[in-house]
């Protein structure tokens, strides 16, 4: 554990919680019930450019050297392929400016995936996202990992398209999604990472997270 993050591993799935004040202080704001439209759209973006520092601690860099007006200094850049960043619609859009921010030379696919609210299964209804993914490191982005299923669909077609290494982003999760993620890769040498900013009590008999925040995608973008 470090002073920033919670981290658990079980599994292959390391759990990154990440434990700092603004991001509690915003998080609160987020979940009230009040709070409209447009503060809860510029909160995400706040909220997800804090949790993709944590999401790309680990990201892969190459030694380089810059001239300064000075002297030479030693540095880094990013190295490889760009990184793919892939917001689930469609709350997931929320996501992606404050994204971006953090990762200005990354690629953006779309994955668009429904939830039926009867059975809670998910299926896509939209896939713009490259065939090959060889070796790139994908970053994930949904507000709310629930029952895990969309998730796990999700994550599922970015490692069979050979993405190297998934980091999910979510601003809440719930200890169900969390056991079915880790069950569902339990068996998978590849490398997951999910960052968020809680684990909340519970999923109620409808599959929302509790005390949560109600819908992400009608609360970012009005109820369709
Ligand atoms: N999706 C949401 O938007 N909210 C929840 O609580 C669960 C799934």
């Amino acid at each position: 554990m470090n002073l920033f993050c919670n981290s658990r591993t079980v599994a292959l799935v390391q759990v990154l919680i990440t434990q700092h004040p603004l991001v509690s202080h915003k998080l609160t704001t987020l979940r009230a019930q009040h709070t409209d439209s447009a503060t809860f759209r510029a909160l995400t973006d706040e909220l997800v450019t804090l949790l993709a520092y944590e999401a790309t601690r680990n990201i892969e860099v190459d030694a380089v050297q810059v001239q300064t007006p000075v002297a030479i200094a030693d540095g880094v850049k990013l190295s490889g392929s760009a990184p793919m960043v892939v917001p689930i619609l469609r709350a997931g859009l929320g996501m992606l400016n404050g994204m971006m921010h953090l990762l200005p030379t990354a690629e953006v696919g779309f994955l668009g995936m429904m939830r039926d609210e009867e059975t809670l299964t998910s299926s896509i209804y939209a896939d713009r996202i490259p065939n090959d993914l060889t070796d790139r490191h994908v970053f994930l982005l949904d507000p709310m990992l629930a029952t895990g299923g969309t998730l796990i669909s999700a994550i599922d077609i970015m490692l069979r398209r050979g993405a190297a290494k998934v980091t999910a982003i979510c601003l809440l999760a719930s200890p169900e999604g969390i056991s079915a993620l880790e069950a569902a890769l339990a068996e998978r040498q590849d490398d997951i990472v999910l960052v968020t900013a809680a684990v909340d009590e519970r999923l109620n008999e409808k599959g929302y997270i509790v005390p949560g925040l109600g819908d992400a995608g009608d609360r970012l973008f009005g109820v369709v």
